[in-house]
């Protein structure tokens, strides 16, 4: 079976080099299989992701010499790319679900979820502590007419584990560790859960390569192919790079950001300092993308977060 790698950037912003670094992964693994790779632009919040955003994302990709044989610009059978143009196939998603009487409406506010005593995930989110799981359709129809309802899937008590190809056995309760989960947000927006296991099924995806920050989410997304009856990809997480001192790369701030790096580096001098962090670069010499495929090996990438050291880049 041909492999299908995909990178699926949320364009909210420039890039940062953890996305770039992501892109590169994406791209070295399929490649290095023969296969093909995947651009699909997770756009669904649509106020923070503007088009000029993801046209630029698109456009850094091409200067760093990391290309896609489908997705904008390229066209292909699956399209459209863009996940804001695609709500019909989480509708249909969705419905599905609902027939299996799994979906419910949840009323709550984020200042009651936060508010109710559940546990928090290390990620900082609340497990749903189940407040509107057993409305009864009277409650539903009252409530829905002071404030339209989120929709959440009603989960399991049940283990659901998988190994990652780069990080080993993992697996959640899902009842106990993650909650009944958001499809669909109140204001209408379908939920990322959803819609990437949806498109990477559509888009026949075999390999999903993407931060370990997304680990705790694959459970929840084999939970839905599942359900679904969709086949699910293979996994590989990696770990995230860091600051010098310690802090997570965000497009909201500064932060090793594609826009002054453009200026002052060639593509070969950022791939190959990233793949010398990554492992697979003996030294911080510049490569191309293409250059680094000889060496590119999942065993080498570390399993640990990467911290970047003051004035690599
Ligand atoms: N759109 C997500 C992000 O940019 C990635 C989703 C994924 O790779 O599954 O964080």
């Amino acid at each position: 079976m041909e492999t299908v790698g995909r990178f699926a950037p949320s364009p909210s912003g420039r890039i940062h080099l953890g996305n770039i670094l992501c892109a590169l992964l994406v791209w070295l693994s399929a490649r290095q299989k023969g296969g093909k790779v995947v651009l699909r632009i997770e756009d669904l919040d649509t106020a923070r992701c503007p088009r000029r955003y993801a046209e630029q994302m698109e456009d850094d990709l091409r200067w760093l010499g990391l290309d896609w044989d489908e997705g904008p610009g390229v066209g292909g059978p699956d399209g459209p790319y863009y996940q804001s143009e695609r709500t019909a196939l989480y509708q249909a998603a969705l419905k599905k679900l609902e027939q299996k009487g799994l979906v419910y409406p949840c009323f709550c506010t984020r200042a009651e979820l936060h508010a109710a005593s559940a546990p928090h995930r290390e990620d900082g989110q609340v497990v749903y502590a189940g407040t509107c799981r057993n409305l009864t359709a009277e409650e539903a129809a009252e409530k829905a007419k002071k404030r339209p309802p989120a929709l959440r899937l009603r989960v399991p008590e049940e283990v659901w584990g998988f190994t990652d190809g780069h990080l080993g056995p993992y697996e959640e309760n899902l009842a106990r560790d993650c909650g009944d989960f958001l499809l669909r947000r109140s204001d209408g927006m379908f939920a990322y859960q959803l819609a990437v296991v949806v498109d990477d099924a559509a888009m026949g995806v075999t390999e999903v390569v993407r931060g370990a920050d997304l680990l705790d989410s694959t459970p929840r997304q084999l939970y839905l192919y599942d359900l679904l009856g969709l086949t699910p990809p293979k996994f590989y997480h990696f770990p995230l790079l860091l600051t010098a001192d310690g802090r997570r790369l965000s497009k909201r701030n500064a932060d090793a950001g594609l826009d002054a790096l453009r200026d002052r580096s060639t593509a070969a001098e950022i791939l190959g300092k990233l793949a010398y962090l990554a492992g697979f670069n003996p030294s911080a010499v510049p490569k191309t993308a293409e250059a680094l495929l000889a060496d590119f090996d999942w065993d080498k990438v570390p399993t640990e977060d990467i911290c970047i050291p003051e004035g690599l880049f």
